[in-house]
């Protein structure tokens, strides 16, 4: 068994990687696999509506919001925003907190004004702006919650007049948010959701259909809803998956539950780290993320070293993104504790032999 840090993509329970691969061979008995059932039968339809379902109730979504599995990533999700929010002589507001902020803000600025209200770049995103001010006729504000790639979480989410927009890709089904504070959240699967090729959006349905410009309809929300996320082919295994996964976040208790383990694993890392004199944490304490932790050795010289140490003790996915160097733990909702303690362990032993 490999102790896995990875980003992703897809890190999933594993009973969740057995009932998958059996549904690959043989689909609810029905003697065809998942992947060669039409999408248009009642056994695929009753796939979508039980992961639309599960989404609704595991985040509490409340009436008047729309769910629906979309193509094209996350990154499609940064044009798809501003094609149907923002019109041309309107501005929108954005916090860069890293690079995926950043395409969004290039991606926005094809379809509108875009009024960066603050930004952290200039210490490498190792915090998240909070003195700013979003002007009142903003279209709306966009914000991610987790930054993936330098390890920092909005804590809390801002206030604001205007339709809050989030990128939750990497930490949504972690904690539990109040959806009607957002007019549109959207997040790719592969994290906390299910494998690469889905997208999940979740929108308030009475911002749509204000814009001036016309829409090719695979880029339309209200086209994509209306179509009950099957416009045209979905991505069956992508959402057969994701729905396995709500069923066992459900079954676990669901995000009362994770939101407890995901606070318990990332308080034990984030103490050794800490407390261990060889290693350091990358980002201002108040700012770091449950989901993806970033940290580095005082003495960059042990560093390639301690990765070698891991890996041979089958922990695997520590190295950090190359804009930030050192080490990543990515501790997605299916890492279990005893991954943590096994990598607590490892920093303890190593800074023993070489003490
Ligand atoms: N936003 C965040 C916060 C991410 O972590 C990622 C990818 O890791 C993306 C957006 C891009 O997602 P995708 O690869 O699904 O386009």
């Amino acid at each position: 068994m490999k102790y896995n840090f990875g980003a992703g993509p897809c890190i999933l329970p594993q009973e969740v990687f057995k009932q998958a691969s059996q549904a690959v061979l043989n689909f609810n008995d029905t003697g065809l696999s998942i992947l060669e059932i039409s999408h248009r039968t009642p056994e695929f339809e009753a796939v979508v509506d039980e992961s639309v379902r599960l989404v609704k109730e595991l985040l509490g979504v409340p009436e008047g919001y729309s769910v629906v599995f979309l193509q094209g990533g996350a990154s499609l999700q940064f044009s798809m925003v501003p094609m149907n929010l923002l019109n041309s002589d309107q501005a929108a507001a954005y916090l860069d907190t890293g690079v995926w902020a950043n395409k969004a803000v290039k991606e926005a600025k094809l379809f509108g004004n875009v009024n960066v209200v603050a930004s952290s770049k200039a210490e490498n995103y190792t915090y998240i702006p909070k003195d700013y001010e979003v002007p009142a006729d903003a279209a709306y504000f966009h914000v991610t919650s987790n930054n993936t790639i330098y390890g920092t979480e909005l804590h809390k989410f801002p206030e604001t007049a205007v339709p809050l927009v989030c990128d939750m890709s990497s930490d949504i089904f972690s904690r539990p948010v109040n959806v009607a504070d957002f007019g549109l959240i959207y997040a790719g699967a592969q994290k906390n959701i299910g494998p690469a090729g889905v997208t999940v959006v979740i929108v308030k349905d009475e911002l749509l259909g204000k814009v001036d410009r016309k829409l090719p309809s695979m880029l339309d929300y209200q086209v994509q809803i209306e179509g009950g996320s099957m416009y045209n082919t979905p991505p069956v295994f992508s959402i057969y998956v994701s729905m396995l996964n709500l069923r066992w976040l459900k079954s676990k208790g669901g995000i009362a539950e994770i939101d407890k383990e995901n606070a318990a694993k990332a308080r034990a890392l984030y103490e050794e780290i800490d407390r261990n004199p060889l290693f350091k944490g990358t980002c201002k304490v108040e700012d770091r993320s449950r989901m993806n932790i970033c940290f580095v050795m005082e003495n960059p010289e042990f560093e390639k070293p301690f990765l070698k140490f891991t890996e041979d003790l089958d922990i695997i996915g520590l190295k950090g993104h190359r804009s930030v160097g050192g080490f990543r733990a990515s501790m997605y909702n299916a890492l279990p504790i005893t991954s943590v303690h096994r990598l607590i362990e490892a920093m303890q032993d190593f800074a023993e032999k070489n003490k």
